[in-house]
């Protein structure tokens, strides 16, 4: 068995997984115990010595922390002078708190799983919640005891095309972010969530008391048409239509989000840069 003294970072990363490769240069001493010279024909080849086990240790003193590592092979890259080291499984644990290094684990597992979670349930360009996590959370709002004042606010860019056709695609993503961030700022004012329907499509899911609604959205409505989209040569605005529907008068989700499209269209037939409704407040 071969001993190793290794990195305190190198030794927690092996400990945790996270690394499954143990790398030294290919010196003097490195070669002359992996390797084993064999004359064949009057010449020398070298073959690497097979090595079962690594024992790693980090730090000095009689008690330093050490692992007994299955070693499933070397590998000698000649490219860049190295050997490599592919670890398989810990075979045993010396003086290393197990308890405390298992409670490590699960809370690293538990934050990785979260941070997995949330970039599931985000849209990547825009940083608001995607479709599929719309789904997930109109199927639980519509159980809630506040449920009756659930609205969907849907939010559709207008003439969102020339953007792209004038400007070129990159500016029509900063575009999209910048409506996504005026979005997720006033949704707080709606008490809602702000979530990306598709392309140029939005949803806001919100609580807002009904009367204060057409005057909340109106507000977000002028707050987008407010500032510019920095662009190199021209100052860029864009506008939304919006459709609202209620989830009091709807009889299914499907039916909920198609009424809120609907009144979309209305206010894109109506002149766009408007808020329609699908019943009157
Ligand atoms: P309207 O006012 O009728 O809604 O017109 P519009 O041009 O916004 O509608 P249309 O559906 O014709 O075009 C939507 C455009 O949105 C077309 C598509 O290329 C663009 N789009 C969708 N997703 C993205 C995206 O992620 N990035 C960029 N840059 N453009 C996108
Ligand atoms: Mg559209
Ligand atoms: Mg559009």
């Amino acid at each position: 068995m071969l001993h190793i003294s290794i990195t305190k970072t190198l030794f927690e990363d092996i400990l945790s997984n996270t690394k499954k490769q143990l790398i030294k240069d290919a010196t003097k001493h490195w070669k002359k115990v992996l390797l084993d010279p064999k004359i064949i024909e009057d010449k020398i080849y070298y073959e690497i010595n097979k090595i079962n086990k690594l024992y790693l240790s980090n730090g000095l003193g009689a008690d330093k922390p050490a692992i007994v590592i299955e070693c499933i092979n070397v590998i000698q890259d000649k490219e860049s002078n190295q050997f490599i080291f592919e670890l398989g499984s810990i075979l045993e644990h010396k003086n290393i708190d197990i308890n405390k290094k298992k409670d490590e684990l699960i809370e690293q597992l538990l934050r990785e799983k979260q941070l997995l979670e949330e970039s599931i349930a985000k849209d990547h360009l825009t940083q608001t919640f995607n479709r599929r996590k719309m789904d997930i959370d109109l199927e639980m709002f519509i159980k809630q005891a506040n449920a009756k004042s659930l609205s969907a606010v849907f939010i559709d860019a207008d003439r969102f095309k020339g953007i792209n056709d004038n400007f070129g695609h990159n500016t029509g993503d900063r575009a999209l972010q910048y409506l996504a961030k005026k979005l997720q700022k006033h949704a707080t004012f709606l008490e809602g969530e702000v979530y990306r329907y598709g392309g140029e499509e939005f949803v806001i899911l919100c609580f807002c008391p009904q009367e204060q609604l057409y005057d909340k959205l109106d507000t977000l409505r002028v707050d987008i048409k407010s500032e510019k989209i920095l662009h190199p040569f021209k100052e860029i605005s864009i506008s939304v239509s919006m459709g609202v529907s209620f989830w009091k008068d709807s009889h299914s989700i499907q039916a909920f989000i198609k009424q809120a499209d609907e009144a979309v269209y209305l206010a894109k037939s109506n002149g766009r840069d408007r808020i329609e409704f699908t019943n009157s407040l």
